[in-house]
């Protein structure tokens, strides 16, 4: 689909979330992901996060590919100003199709169904599906509580210590641009 550019899957919140701060950073987000002319790959709402992240990409002349299913149009008001709006039946086939189409994930604040996108990316990476980096934003220790759990897990034996690194965490987006640059360099 996006064959001429990389693509950064974001996954984050249908919400804004209770700090200011959460909002500042989807925007900054979707504007580094236009400024180094990478193509986002997102849920297609036009809702919380998710929709300061496409229109952050847009406004800064970015490509903006959304991905929904159609059940979620009206709740997560699909942004139909796309570049691209790709409607599934499913949430799986939203998620694969999500997936399939990035070289790389980053994971903003957000809810239960944030989670669910970041799980399934990070337990494919354990069994070797995919090498794709995957980026958790990790807002004034936002996700410093799932941290925790990942490596309780580790402690505690139900998984081996090389789960620790498939996710980089790191507290701002120039970070996250200076790893990607590395990353999808030729
Ligand atoms: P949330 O973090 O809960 O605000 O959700 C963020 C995005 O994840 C929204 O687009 C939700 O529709 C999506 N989502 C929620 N539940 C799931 C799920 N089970 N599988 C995939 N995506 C989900």
């Amino acid at each position: 689909m996006v064959a001429t550019t990389k693509a950064v899957c974001v996954y984050c919140g249908s919400r804004n979330g209770k700090l200011d701060h959460y909002a500042e950073l989807a925007t900054e987000t979707g504007a580094m992901i236009a400024r180094n002319h990478w193509a986002l790959i997102y849920g297609a709402g036009d809702v919380g996060l998710m929709g300061l992240v496409a229109r952050g990409t847009q406004e800064a002349g970015g490509a903006a590919v959304g991905v929904i299913p159609t059940h979620l149009m009206k709740r997560e008001v699909g942004r139909r100003e796309l570049d691209r709006l790709i409607i599934t039946e499913t949430m799986h086939e939203r998620k694969k199709v999500m997936f399939m189409n990035a070289d790389a994930i980053i994971v903003l604040p957000g809810g239960a169904g944030t989670l669910d996108e970041y799980f399934e990316v990070l337990t494919w990476r354990q069994i070797g599906l995919h090498q794709k980096p995957i980026f958790l934003l990790n807002v004034d220790g936002f996700w410093d509580p799932l941290l925790q759990l990942l490596r309780n897990i580790v402690d505690q034996g139900f998984a081996e210590p090389s789960l620790l690194d498939y996710t980089t965490a790191v507290s701002d987006v120039a970070a996250i641009e200076a790893a990607l640059q590395v990353s999808f360099a030729p």
